[in-house]
């Protein structure tokens, strides 16, 4: 198979796990004989300090001519001090999911049993947790009108959906919970708000087209005290933009840590590929960040936009057997027992690279 990736590593620890997200493309790509070829372009602070521009026209364009897309993160302290700057590192970021039409975020929370006890909540609590997210990309405040009155006293963002945006992405849950345990949960706010009525409406009437799909809905507020609750209750949860953008967070201490969650942001076109995290500031260029998020990433890129299911189940093989054997970054290591044997984020991208040749000679 022949496939052109376009890398965009961003800012902070972006470039740092990036980097083993792309070795291990390349370590699999060699392996299973396919060809993949790599581009770089650069987005957010990056972008702004060598263009101005968080999105600059050649990054877009490349965008557009490639098959998929590896991302790290975006975002700088000095912007998250000053709100009022005009020009921000995310603007890049809502831009390309706006122009390449991504409008479905998959978040998969996989449990490995190795973290069960890195996680703040109980192991009896989390065992045999199995979710998957669909959080709305192109709507809701992100995008609505923004407005602040001429005394600066006053402000308000425009929380607006329409109905197609709501439908096609509601589609690709059910087909997903179809595949899967058949339980879909769509979380909004409709006791309260307008646009999560015309939400629960669209998503009621296209579950008659999956009468085979146990469909449920709940308010955010619930939902968000029941992932932690009972996180096992949930198969396929379908959110809108804000609300998903909260619950994910909250989601990855089940798994752990932020730096185990990877997510896969999808449309009709290429398809973007990413950590959940940030660019984490406070542990950019210490060599501490956890790549495996961006490793897994990759998985989800070889799964779903090249179909590839036996390398992606390969490279999950990989970070399972590291995890087994003890090998942890510090957001990870097991804080009750002295057994966690502590790398740098290199010294563990290598580790799964070792698993992966070791997997592929047995
Ligand atoms: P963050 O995800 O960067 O960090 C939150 C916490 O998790 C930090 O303590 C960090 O050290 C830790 N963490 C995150 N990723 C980790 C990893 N791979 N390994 C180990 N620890 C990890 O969120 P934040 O601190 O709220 O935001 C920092 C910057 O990132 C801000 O400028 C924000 O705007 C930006 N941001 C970007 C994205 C994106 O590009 N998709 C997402 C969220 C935040």
């Amino acid at each position: 198979m022949k496939k052109h990736i376009l890398v965009i590593p961003g800012d902070g620890i972006g470039p740092e796990v990036t980097t083993w997200g792309k070795a291990v493309l390349e370590q699999i790509g060699t392996e299973y004989g396919h060809k993949f070829t790599f581009d770089e372009a650069l987005m957010g602070h990056v972008a702004i300090e060598a263009t101005g521009n968080p999105l600059p026209d050649e990054t877009l364009t490349k965008a557009k001519a490639c098959d998929a897309i590896l991302f790290g993160a975006v975002g700088h302290a000095k912007y998250d001090n000053d709100p009022s700057a005009k020009v921000r590192p995310e603007q890049g970021l809502l831009k390309i999911r706006k122009e390449l039409g991504l409008y479905a975020n998959l978040r998969p929370i996989m449990l490995f049993d190795e973290l069960l006890d890195a996680s703040s909540l109980k192991p009896e609590v989390l065992r045999g947790t199995d979710i998957l997210f669909f959080r709305e990309l192109t709507g809701d405040v992100y995008f609505g009108e923004k407005k602040r009155s001429d005394d600066r006293n006053t402000a308000s963002d425009l929380m607006i959906y329409h109905r197609y945006e709501v439908e096609r992405i509601a589609t690709k849950a059910f087909e997903a919970a179809r595949s899967r345990n058949k339980r879909l949960c769509s979380v909004d706010k409709a006791n309260v708000l307008e646009a999560s009525r015309l939400w629960r409406e669209v998503v009621q009437e296209l579950a008659q087209q999956y009468p085979d799909v146990e469909t449920e809905h709940m308010f955010i507020d619930n939902a968000a005290m029941q992932l932690v609750k009972n996180p096992k209750k949930f198969d396929v949860v379908l959110t809108a933009n804000l609300f998903g953008d909260i619950l994910t967070d909250e989601a990855s201490q089940i798994a752990g840590s932020m730096g185990m969650l990877a997510s896969a942001s999808i449309g009709d076109g290429t398809g973007f590929f990413e950590p959940i995290h940030g660019s984490a500031h406070d542990i950019a260029g210490q060599n501490k960040a956890n790549p495996l998020a961006s490793i897994l990433s990759v998985a989800l890129m070889l799964e779903i936009s090249f179909g590839l299911k036996e390398e992606a189940q390969r490279i999950t093989s990989a970070i399972d057997q590291t995890l087994k054997d003890g090998y942890r970054t510090g957001d990870i290591a097991d804080i009750h027992t002295e057994k966690s044997k502590i790398l740098g984020t290199d010294a563990m991208g290598q580790k799964v690279l070792e698993y992966l040749s070791k997997s592929a000679k047995n």
